[in-house]
């Protein structure tokens, strides 16, 4: 049985779905020992409820200010607080762009090992051993802490499903202080400017639409971006379109890119490389469009569209505006 600390993450007022990931991971890590979980943000206490379902004990609350800066310097001191509280055998971060800064910042400061962008955690009877993909995916590495003492890692998102605990937990928000001492600080997050895309955050998007390298162009690429609007979701990208120009890195959904879980994945033009299923395999339904009735993507989709992506794409796009009445 392990201890573990799961540090959860919210975002314009509401708890990310990763923060029930690493809950989730967090008390399958535990072994029927506790999790408690830990927040560093405006309103934290009030997330506290919200996990108890999945067996958070105590929910450690670093209050932020309103209107304060953020800074993870700032962060790390308070999550530093809920780990001296807990004593930890295990912190469990989601690898997010803020746990990826935060965790092994924790790490330093507490003197314990680190395992990054983990997709799996697993205990034997030595202990922790932690599953990360390496060399571009071509291989699996199993990390295990080389010497005791408590041990960070963090999680990729979306590798786990959000599932509740046997048994909840109260829940109980104790508070910890975010310092206001602000005289080691060597950065600061001054400004936060918010895509201007309204569209949802492609690893927590129920529908992504994906376009591969048979969109051609980047600026064909807006009729992938159009569907995705008429439909409310995300836009994804092969490796191949990204590397052609047609799609930003942050879209790429794959081994190297996003693992993504929707409800519905519509491929479009994307031809079923082992490394771009590593990304989306886990959606529920997955829909290809593709001009090759023999491209692999089909041997894996739940409803496959042989044809031009140019004729099926808009059609959809303005089906689906007529249907919504828009
Ligand atoms: C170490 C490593 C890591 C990688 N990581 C990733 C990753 O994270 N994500 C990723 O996606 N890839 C990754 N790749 C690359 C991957 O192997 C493939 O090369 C890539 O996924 C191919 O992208 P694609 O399907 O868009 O392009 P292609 O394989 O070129 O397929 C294009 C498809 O579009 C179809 N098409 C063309 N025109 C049309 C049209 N008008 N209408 C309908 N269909 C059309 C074609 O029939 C074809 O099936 C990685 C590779 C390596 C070696």
């Amino acid at each position: 049985m392990a201890e573990v600390l799961c540090v959860c993450e919210t975002r314009g007022g509401e708890l990310k779905r990763v923060s029930m990931e690493v809950c989730t991971a967090g008390a399958a890590a535990a072994g029927g020992g506790g999790i408690s979980a830990a927040i560093v943000g405006i309103g934290a206490a009030k997330f506290a409820p919200q996990l108890a379902p999945y067996g958070a004990r105590k929910v450690y609350a670093a209050e932020w200010p309103e209107g304060a800066p953020w800074s993870n310097l700032k962060a790390v001191r308070a999550l530093k607080a809920a780990v001296d509280a807990t004593k930890p055998d295990l912190v469990l971060f989601p690898a997010t762009a803020t746990g990826r800064d935060l965790a092994p910042r924790l790490a330093a400061r507490i003197g314990a090992g680190y395992a990054a962008d983990c997709t799996g955690i697993s205990r034997t009877s030595d202990g922790f051993l932690f599953e990360r993909p390496v060399y571009g995916g071509r291989a699996v590495a199993f990390l295990a802490p080389a010497a005791p003492g408590p041990v960070v890692a963090s999680l990729r998102p979306n590798v786990v499903s959000p599932s509740p605990a046997p048994s909840p937990g109260a829940a109980e928000a104790v508070p910890v202080p975010a310092t206001d001492d602000d005289s080691d600080l060597r950065a600061m997050l001054k400004r936060f400017a918010a895509s201007p895309a309204k569209r949802p955050e492609l690893t927590e998007a129920a529908i992504v639409v994906a376009g591969g390298r048979g969109v051609g162009s980047a600026e064909k690429f807006k009729a992938i971006e159009d569907l995705a609007d008429a439909m409310g979701a995300a836009v994804g990208a092969s490796r191949a379109a990204v590397d052609e120009g047609y799609a930003p890195q942050s879209a790429q959904v794959g081994q190297t890119g996003k693992t993504v879980n929707p409800t519905l994945y519509i491929a479009c033009g994307i031809s079923g490389a082992i490394q771009h299923l590593a990304g989306m395999r886990t959606s529920k339904i997955l829909v290809a469009i593709n001009r090759d009735p023999n491209a692999p993507i089909f041997k894996i989709a739940d409803y496959g569209i042989v044809g031009d992506i140019f004729e099926i794409v808009p059609l959809l796009a303005s089906e689906i505006r007529k249907a919504r009445g828009g």
